[in-house]
């Protein structure tokens, strides 16, 4: 299945990163390195 390994955010890009805070496949677009999380979570919720 090739499928498997696409960014959960945009489903378009190979998933190159794995959140370690919520666990998602993103792709190294959508993952900060600085932080070490996904997009998602780099945004801030608190
Ligand atoms: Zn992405
Ligand atoms: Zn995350």
């Amino acid at each position: 299945m090739s499928r498997s390994g696409l960014c959960q955010h945009c489903e378009s890009a190979p998933a190159n990163h794995t959140c370690p805070n919520c666990g998602s496949l993103v792709c190294e677009r959508h993952f900060d390195r600085q932080r070490g999380e996904c997009a998602s979570c780099s945004v801030g919720m608190g």
